[in-house]
């Protein structure tokens, strides 16, 4: 009898395990939306750089294709003793291995009004929302003022993507730690702010927002910051799933997994991707959840034939942060390098994880690729590789930030 193993979601992780498990297996891959949304470049749809159909792959196909079950629907419960997973919608997905690769949810901290005045940067949808929002900003006469909660990654690289479109905004972007990009090195933070002189651009570093209004942020300082417009890049939590289906021990946690990335709290569940914390925890970042869903899914496997586990192995890679059209960096430990040519890469990047998840239907043609390539520009066919003509000019501005006390 062939084995089911249910997979949860299929975002990167989800979408990588179920390509990693045979058709001669019983998989049902449930999500609640049939695409996996290329979250490192949403940041591109607020100056309409890219268009949210490129950054959707069609995860659905890819799934079918490999010979699985797809379900679109909200898993609302799962019960690790009787092995079921409920669906809203579609009821009850028995299983006998389960990878659950959920993700997180946008976190707002408790912050009073942020749930309903700040728009949240955590999805292809969010993202079109926001430059909707921008752009009916900029029709209007007057000041325009826009405060981003969160000086991290989201946060600048949302920064940089405003500037790009719409360089004449005043925006202020107010951070809790004492500088930009806290978990990167220090150069950079001091590169954004250079960067920023010619805008107007005001950063607040060490500062907690207590309140969201529909016309202002308040800061735990007394600061009362006029806005018109409030993004919240606040970071993700875990999804309540994780905490009702018992894998984490407090809600809005992460669901604690072995090395082998079996669930500590449900032997036979395994988690990947962002809602799950190693015992030795690694960044949130998209190339390990691709990694950490084909080890789970060959982890399943070996659990259901009642072979040793193996342990994941955390690949490490460059970290690519796009600033808009004023550049990109490249941070490699201590080390990093700035400029636009550098966005050149995160694009590549782009092009072949996309390729590589989800492969051009007639695979190997050049057609296909081009396909992919033209559909990520903000123009279709030649207008649009303008950008690209501008990264290549842009080569030869490229700094090296060097490790810094
Ligand atoms: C704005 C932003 C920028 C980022 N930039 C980078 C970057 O530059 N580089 C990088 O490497 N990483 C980046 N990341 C992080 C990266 O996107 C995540 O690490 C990655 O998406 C995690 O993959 P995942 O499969 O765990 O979760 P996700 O990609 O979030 O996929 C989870 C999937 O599960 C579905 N789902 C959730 N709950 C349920 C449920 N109950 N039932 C059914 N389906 C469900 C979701 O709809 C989704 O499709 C960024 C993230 C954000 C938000």
């Amino acid at each position: 009898m062939s084995r089911r193993i249910v997979i949860v979601g299929a975002g990167f992780a989800g979408l990588s395990a179920a390509i990693g498990i045979s058709a001669d297996d019983d998989v049902t891959v449930v999500s609640d939306q049939p695409w996996c949304e290329f979250l490192p470049n949403i940041h591109e749809l607020l100056s309409s750089r890219k268009r949210p159909t490129a950054l959707r792959l069609d995860a659905q196909g890819r799934i079918q294709r490999a010979g699985h079950r797809f379900v679109l629907d909200e898993i609302v419960e799962i019960d690790v003793a009787t092995h079921r997973a409920r669906g809203r919608t579609s009821g009850a997905h028995e299983f006998d291995a389960l990878i659950v690769a959920v993700g997180g949810v946008n976190a707002t901290h408790g912050v009073d009004g942020a749930d309903r005045h700040a728009l949240p940067f955590k999805s292809v949808g969010d993202c079109a929302r926001i430059r909707d929002r921008l752009q009916a900003l900029a029709a209007r006469s007057g000041e325009h003022r826009v405060v981003i909660v969160g000086g991290g990654l989201e946060g600048v690289e949302a920064l940089g993507e405003i500037l790009r479109a719409f360089p004449r905004f005043h925006i202020e972007l107010i951070e809790g730690g004492p500088r930009l990009l806290p978990t990167t090195p220090r150069s950079l933070d001091r590169t954004v702010r250079r960067e920023c002189a010619p805008f107007d651009v005001t950063v607040h570093v060490e500062t907690r927002v207590e309140a969201v209004h529909e016309d202002a942020v308040l800061t735990a300082d007394g600061a009362h910051i006029p806005s018109d417009l409030t993004i919240w890049t606040g970071g993700p939590t875990g999804s309540p799933l994780l905490a009702s289906a018992g894998l984490t021990p407090s809600a809005g946690a992460w669901a604690p997994v072995h090395d082998t990335l079996e669930a500590s709290a449900a032997p036979g569940v395994f988690v990947a991707g962002d809602a799950a914390q190693l015992p030795a925890p690694i960044s949130k970042q998209a190339y390990h959840a691709i990694d950490m869903g084909t080890c789970a899914a060959a982890n399943a496997i070996r659990r259901l034939e009642g072979r040793p586990l193996e342990p994941f192995s955390p690949s490490g890679k460059p970290m690519l942060i796009s600033f808009g059209h004023l550049g990109c960096f490249l941070v490699v430990g201590k080390w990093a390098l700035f400029g636009p040519a550098v966005s050149l890469a995160k694009e590549g990047v782009f092009q072949l994880v996309a390729a590589q998840l989800v492969p051009p239907l007639d695979t190997g043609s050049a057609a296909g690729l081009w396909d992919r390539f033209a559909g990520a520009l903000p123009e279709p066919g030649w207008p649009g590789l303008s950008s690209l003509i501008h990264g290549l000019v842009g080569a030869t501005d490229l700094r090296v930030l060097p490790p810094n006390p």
